[in-house]
């Protein structure tokens, strides 16, 4: 069995975005060699996210809406985590949009679903953040 990992590095200009990193992850698997096994791409932050859905910027905005509807970044001191940060609301957002994804690597492709796409979920942005890729397989 083969084993590969590379991290990816972010700086996200705004406090929110969603990135597209399908490409980023794609380079990686060739790079690997591997044909046949399973990806998984993480992020290494309690306040970002890696998830799969659609690459539609309608559904983008609906996202953001969504996640400031349940967890709004102001007023920052209705949240207990906010002393020192002002990120809890950052916190709370990635639990929701998750930490990682695994995709099954088949004929040195990642087997995605219909319209499936690797997304890198910023929430708590203008800083150097990291994304961890991990292949293994044959
Ligand atoms: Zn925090």
């Amino acid at each position: 069995m083969k084993s590969y990992y590379k991290e990816l590095w972010f700086r996200v200009p705004t406090r929110r975005a969603f990135i597209n990193i399908t490409p980023q992850v794609e380079e990686c698997l060739e790079e690997s060699g591997i044909r046949e096994g399973l990806c998984l791409v993480n992020a290494m932050h309690i306040t970002a996210s890696v998830f799969i859905n659609d690459d539609e910027p309608g559904l983008h905005h609906d996202y953001d809406a969504w996640l400031e509807k349940l967890a709004p970044h102001e007023p920052v001191s209705q949240y207990r985590h906010n002393g020192y940060e002002d990120n809890a609301d950052a916190h709370l957002k990635r639990q929701i949009m998750g930490r990682e994804v695994v995709v099954a690597v088949t004929g040195g492709k990642l087997h995605f679903g219909t319209w499936e796409q690797i997304f890198y979920g910023e929430f708590d942005g203008r800083r150097k953040k990291r994304v961890l890729v991990k292949i293994i397989g044959d």
